[in-house]
């Protein structure tokens, strides 16, 4: 068989072979014959014997649920199954069955009939839609014989492909056994792009409707560097995508060739991300997104759960810093039972801080009493706490009036405490422009450069029609990070940088020209940024960073980068 290769964005400098597993969350339906040729007795026999398939299913899940997460989160399954049961919805079924309809067609017009009715109502009863759905794909795809691939349970060398990947979808692969994924749609900034690179896992996103061609239990090789999936490779392509990296992994810290040292840290969302990072040489990490811990489940996790995923990211990297910022959702980044507004602009609206100060106060502050408790814990020097989304001086402050509280809490609770590091993110031009003042207020900053260049150019992040404009190489961006940086110069402040910018070895000597202390990444470039330091004398990039800064256009500036790779 010749081998067939497919284009699409390479998000992961890493290659992995493996066997295509096609994962698709909805079953599709075929228009229904004519009504006359249904038999009805044997299509209400095949909607009983759906039902029974679904339940075991359903209990099957549960069970797992209440291992894995928790009682709590495992009871949305009882409600399954009483709409598995529920005598209105089966007659609607069972009527449909005999005005002529196919099971599946049937199920699926009368559960969409219900779904309107709870989506029409208020609150609670709104979200149970969700249920319903979820019951009606589960009972399509029993009936059409189309079985759901369990992400977290898949055979070892799989390579996942699918029409998109949402967090939680990503959140449950295991890089153990996923040998890589590719999708149809997404980008380099989405956020299964951003997940591949936490994981290290082999991924190429946004490959079109060709990857259709390609059917489950194909051999494929991902190409992460190249951007390419090729099906039925031959031995060369094959070799070539099992061999190694250029790059030497080291878990010692590095210096540039002059002896300034620069932290390199990883990025981190989910527990699962914590053992590549170590293993790529990550000193620490940079930016623990917790937001993570409260996706792809129920209900929020408690103080003790959140502690415990803190002390987890603590051991994982001894003496290490590990800055945790706190949540940070709204934007692009909703959490379903946390019941967000609809906003026109959610990028513009309550997002980050703004939530935590507001209607997300109680999880803030038992987020803070994790937190401190974490801090005081045996390794919990290490921690420092970041705020997301910073726009005022009055934000930053009210957060530490907040800390102060939940540490008075915590001494009249007699629990052990410490107060940790702090810092905040500066990913506003509003923070840039703040920067001199925000230094008396905090130990730290981090530069989100994947927010900063979206709000600094007004370009949607994840937006490719403007994906152009809204790219860290702009001039304007450049001229925000120097600005932030010049605001810690002579102060005890330090300085990092943990949008996706800090993980392009190809910037790094620019980002030490620029100042920066610390940059921290999405594991898989760990190794190629330090490589990258040790290459660089601070005199030299420093020179760089000044020529890059006078550049008034993105060419002029990927002009200037490019002189100095020659
Ligand atoms: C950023 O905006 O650069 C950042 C690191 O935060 P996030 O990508 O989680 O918004
Ligand atoms: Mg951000």
């Amino acid at each position: 068989m010749t081998e067939r290769r497919l284009s699409g964005v390479g998000v992961t400098p890493l290659s992995g072979v493996g066997t295509a597993v096609w994962y698709a969350p909805d079953a599709e339906l075929d228009a229904p014959p004519e009504p006359e040729t249904v038999d009805a007795d044997a299509e209400r026999e095949r909607f009983e014997s759906a039902r029974d398939g679904a339940r075991a299913e359903i209990r099957a899940e549960r069970e797992r649920t209440a291992e894995r997460v928790g009682e709590a989160e495992a009871e949305v399954f009882d409600a399954h199954v009483q709409f598995l049961d529920d005598p209105q919805i089966s007659d609607g079924v069972e009527s449909e069955i005999g005005d002529g309809l196919p099971a599946e067609h049937a199920v699926t017009r009368t559960f969409d009939r219900f779904v309107e009715q709870f989506e029409g109502m208020e609150g609670r009863m709104a979200e149970r839609a969700d249920d319903l759905r979820d019951v009606r794909d589960r009972l399509v795809r029993v009936l059409i014989g189309s079985d759901r691939v369990d992400l977290a349970d898949l055979p070892d060398g799989s390579v996942v492909l699918a029409e998109r990947l949402t967090p939680s979808d990503t959140a449950q692969l295991d890089p153990e056994r996923v040998a890589g994924f590719v999708t149809v749609t997404g980008g380099r900034t989405s956020h299964a792009a951003i997940f591949a690179r936490s994981l290290a896992l082999p991924a190429v996103v946004g490959v079109g409707e060709g990857l259709h061609d390609i059917e489950d239990g194909s051999e494929v090789v991902v190409d992460g560097t190249e951007g390419t999936v090729t099906v039925d490779p031959d031995a060369e392509t094959r070799d070539a995508a099992a061999g190694g990296e250029d790059v030497e992994i080291t878990a010692e810290s590095v210096e540039t060739a002059d002896g300034t040292p620069i932290e390199i840290a990883a990025n981190v969302g989910t527990r699962a991300d914590l053992a590549p990072a170590a293993e790529r040489g990550a000193d620490g990490i940079g930016l623990f997104r917790t937001e993570f811990l409260f996706l792809d489940r129920q209900s929020p996790p408690d103080e003790d759960e959140q502690y415990e995923a803190y002390l987890e990211a603590l051991e994982a990297f001894p003496g290490g810093r590990v800055v945790v910022r706190t949540l940070d959702i709204g934007g692009d980044k909703p959490i379903e039972y946390l019941d967000l507004p609809e906003e026109e602009n959610p990028f513009l609206g309550e997002r980050g801080i703004r939530r935590s100060l507001g209607p997300d106060a109680d999880l803030f502050e038992t987020q803070l009493r994790a937190l401190l408790r974490a801090a005081g814990s045996e390794n919990g020097g290490q921690l420092s706490v970041m705020l997301p989304l910073v726009s005022t001086v009055e934000e930053v402050r009210e957060a530490q009036e907040a800390l102060k509280s939940v540490a008075a809490d915590l001494e009249d609770d007699g629990e052990s405490y410490a107060i940790p590091e702090f810092g905040v993110m500066i990913e506003t031009p509003a923070a840039a422009f703040l920067a001199p003042d925000l230094v008396d207020d905090v130990d730290f900053f981090s530069i989100g450069t994947n927010d900063l260049a979206q709000y600094v150019m007004a370009a949607e992040r994840g937006n490719s029609r403007v994906a152009d404009l809204g790219d860290y190489h702009q001039p304007a961006v450049l001229r925000a990070i120097r600005a932030t940086v010049e605001a810690t110069e002579g102060t005890d402040v330090w300085v990092g940088m943990c949008g996706e910018m800090a993980g392009d070895p190809d910037l790094t000597e620019l980002l030490v020209g620029l100042g920066l202390d610390e940059l921290s990444m999405s594991a898989v470039t760990v190794p190629q940024v330090k490589h990258a330091v040790t290459e660089t004398t601070v005199a030299d990039a420093r020179a760089l960073a000044e020529r890059a800064l006078a550049a008034s256009t993105k060419a002029e500036v990927l002009g200037v980068l490019t002189e100095t790779t020659r």
